[in-house]
């Protein structure tokens, strides 16, 4: 978020680099149930980015010091493998991982029925296969499609996508370059069916007005990506059926 480049970002036509126009995310592909051994699971790519994400639980939770006797507790471990950006990442956890893990813990326990079960724990793991710019949002949408696969009762699904600024123009979407270059960088999360937000941050600044433009954009892309999570889920439960009819 250097806020001014060299690179253009948007040309003259309001075309950006990878050939969007500043209202238009990448193309979205989501899988659900995609790992055997997870109780849930789900693979997402927007754009460059892959990620897969797999739930575990509800079930006993250790360590035993963070139950809590009232509802579950979610932990979630957000990882980026080594390969899976330009500069080879040092493995393991870092601060920016750790802040990911607790943001996206935070959005999901709004939206599962965590009540149901006290001293339960419900673990979360992303991992970043590849990345490109919005993998915490990826990671996330990715989450909730996992938390659904496994059966977990949960009031909403949660789609998230990134907005921002680069150019002097609101972009939906950033890929790394808008992101590394740009002005402003705004991750957001919503319950679609309320419309509640469950994450936002913001990295850089823009105007008030840019801001409401730009969550304006966040929303509808969000209604978008929920939809594709459902099909995903519709498409898996729909093959099982069929599967267990021709067996
Ligand atoms: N990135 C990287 N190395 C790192 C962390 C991030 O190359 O150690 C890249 C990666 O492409 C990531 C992007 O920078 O998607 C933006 O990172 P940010 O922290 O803004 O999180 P994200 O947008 O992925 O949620």
């Amino acid at each position: 978020m250097s806020g001014h480049t060299e690179m253009t970002l948007v040309n003259e036509d309001g075309v950006r680099i990878d050939g969007r126009t500043a209202d238009q995310h990448r193309p979205v592909h989501i899988e659900a149930g995609v790992l055997s051994n997870a109780d849930g699971s789900a693979y997402l790519e927007i754009g460059k980015n892959k990620v897969l994400a797999a739930v575990y639980g509800p079930r006993e939770c250790h360590p035993r010091h963070l139950q809590d006797p009232t509802k579950a507790i979610i932990q979630c471990k957000y990882n980026m493998q080594s390969f899976s950006v330009s500069d080879r990442k040092r493995p393991g956890p870092d601060r920016r991982s750790i802040e990911i893990s607790k943001i996206i813990a935070e959005a999901l326990e709004r939206v599962v029925l965590t009540e149901l079960y006290p001293r339960a724990s419900i673990d979360v793991y992303i991992e970043i296969l590849q990345a490109n710019a919005g993998t915490r949002c990826a990671g996330l949408t990715a989450a909730a499609v996992a938390l659904a696969d496994a059966g977990i009762p949960m009031r909403d699904l949660v789609p998230s996508i990134a907005v921002g600024k680069a150019d002097g123009h609101v972009l939906l979407d950033l890929n790394k370059e808008e992101d590394n270059y740009g002005e402003a960088d705004v991750p957001v999360g919503i319950m679609p069916s309320t419309d509640e937000i469950v994450l936002l941050q913001m990295d850089g600044d823009m105007t008030r007005e840019e801001f409401d433009t730009a969550i304006d954009m966040a929303f509808e892309a969000c209604h978008e990506l929920c939809d594709i999570q459902k099909a995903a889920l519709k498409k898996r439960y729909d093959t099982g059926a069929v599967r267990e009819g021709s067996e």
